[in-house]
């Protein structure tokens, strides 16, 4: 059953590891398949940001020549505004002076007078000559043609003396975002973003409620840990959808952007889940049918164990009298002689016989003759006290006495015992006589050089003496 307990124990361990090592690598899969998604994004969302600083800068450095102002509003046009960055979701750009009034517009040549003074970039580049190339917040356009969201980038044109002189500006329709992010499969419940580093949502994919964009996130802890760690991966819940998210991130190059990938935890591990369910389970019944297997085996071994004992006891007893048989008395006689020719104690032998038990029987019956055999057994059973002291039936109505280290001093009393024990038993109803019994005594000391035979053979002429000398007595071999 130990052995057993302890498998089960070293199988649970061993399939437990396997699960939470294969619980790793599936998390670390879905880092790194989120990570290629986010320098995907990142690559192309740089690339597109450069191409509008080069329009920005384009536009800004042939602003600031004096040449440029001699040539014709076409010529101007042309070398002011970059037809390089005429992409799908590109909006218009626009050239404002210091009081961001529009003076020159990429989509006309005579641009409507309008004037963006009050728009994030315009007080940002303002107020901040190092603002760089600044992305300003999603917004729509006030004219509300197309109800589209747009952000812009732009970056602050300044005079000779650097001062303020205003403000070039790029727009981009955030939809660019939305058919980046479209073609990236990741999953139920998961999420592709990219947000500034204020914490405003700039797009979501697929988006997880209405009126996402333009959501400012920056008090959540999660984007606060984000922003903090800069680049990375980490598990935590969602504070939008309130389940546990896989969180991967990186900043698009030095831009104040970042690309956030969420995966629905539930759907990363999802498989892990199903197979370390299977898993489990299987091993679960095999524990159990490892242990009830070994229960069933121990149960059986137990009743085997216990016949065997009742067989080997039925093996070494005499049925009648249940005191030794014959072959259990010469293994022992034959053990306990090689012991004492070792130590060289005394081995006493006694050899018992029923008198007149024929007559017995025939008065009696074989069934009082068996009865009177049994309470014979009995004295002489209850005389002998040492663990290493034998009683046994010889055979008929003659029993064996084996006394190791017992002298012929110390074996006549216990004869004697139970010479008087059987003459003391209560008298059998119509009996004429006691039962009594003649006993032959014979000794083995260092000094005899008697085999065990001789000794056999010399108990058995002592007890034929102590018949033909009147019976119901004990004579010691070579004693007259
Ligand atoms: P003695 O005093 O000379 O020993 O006389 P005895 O009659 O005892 O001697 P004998 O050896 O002639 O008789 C032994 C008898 O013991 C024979 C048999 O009837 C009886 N006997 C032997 N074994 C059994 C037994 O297992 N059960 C019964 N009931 N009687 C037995
Ligand atoms: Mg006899
Ligand atoms: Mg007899």
């Amino acid at each position: 059953m130990l052995g057993s307990g302890l498998t089960v124990i070293l199988i649970v361990v061993i399939v437990a590891a396997l699960l939470t090592r294969e619980h790793a690598s599936t998390l670390q899969a879905a880092k790194r398949a989120a990570t290629n998604i986010t320098q995907l994004i990142n690559a192309d969302v740089l690339r597109n940001a450069e191409l509008y600083d080069l329009a920005l800068q384009g536009l800004i450095k042939a602003t600031t020549r004096d040449d440029l102002s001699q040539a014709t509003p076409d010529i101007r046009h042309m070398v002011q505004f970059d037809q390089s960055i005429a992409a799908p979701f590109k909006g218009e750009v626009l050239l404002l002076d210091a009081n961001g009034a529009v003076v020159a517009d990429s989509s006309t040549l005579q641009p409507t007078p309008r004037n963006f003074a009050n728009r994030d970039y315009f007080q940002v580049h303002k107020q901040n000559a190092q603002a760089g190339l600044f992305i300003s917040r999603p917004f729509k356009i006030r004219c509300d043609c197309d109800q589209v969201w747009r952000m812009a980038f732009s970056r602050r044109v300044e005079g000779p003396n650097g001062e303020f002189a205003g403000v070039a500006v790029a727009t981009m329709r955030l939809a660019y975002f939305d058919q980046l992010f479209n073609r990236l499969t990741i999953g139920n419940g998961s999420s592709v973003n990219l947000l500034n580093t204020r914490g405003i949502l700039l797009a979501q994919q697929p988006l997880l409620e209405r009126d996402m964009i333009d959501k400012d996130l920056s008090d959540r802890p999660n984007f606060k840990r984000i922003l903090r760690e800069g680049e990375g991966s980490f598990q935590a819940i969602s504070t939008l959808s309130g389940t546990e998210r896989l969180y991967t991130f990186t900043r698009v190059g030095e831009l104040p952007l970042i690309v956030v990938v969420a995966l629905a935890s539930e759907n990363v591990f999802a498989p892990w889940q199903r197979a370390a369910r299977l898993t489990s389970g299987a091993t679960g019944v095999l524990c159990i049918g490892l242990l009830w297997l070994t229960w069933m085996l121990r149960r059986e071994l137990r009743r085997r164990y216990r016949a065997e004992q009742v067989l080997s006891e039925l093996a070494a007893t005499d049925a009648l009298t249940g005191l030794a048989n014959r072959r259990t008395l010469d293994q022992r006689l034959r053990l306990e002689w090689d012991r004492a020719q070792r130590s060289t104690e005394p081995l006493t032998l006694l050899m018992i016989d029923v008198d007149h038990f024929k007559a017995f029987n025939d008065r009696h019956g074989h069934h009082g003759g068996d009865e009177a055999l049994r309470t014979v057994a009995q004295v002489i059973g209850g005389n002998i006290r040492r663990p290493a002291d034998l009683a046994a039936r010889y055979g008929g109505e003659e029993f064996a006495v084996v006394l190791p280290d017992t002298d012929a001093k110390g074996a006549w009393v216990i004869a004697e015992h139970i010479r008087s024990g059987v003459e003391h038993l209560p008298r059998v109803a119509g009996a004429e006589q006691p039962i009594t019994v003649s006993i032959g005594m014979s000794t083995w000391g260092k000094h005899s050089r008697i085999s065990l035979e001789a000794l056999l053979l010399s108990a058995d002429q002592a007890l034929y003496e102590a018949k033909h000398t009147g019976r119901n007595r004990i004579v010691e071999a070579g004693k007259r």
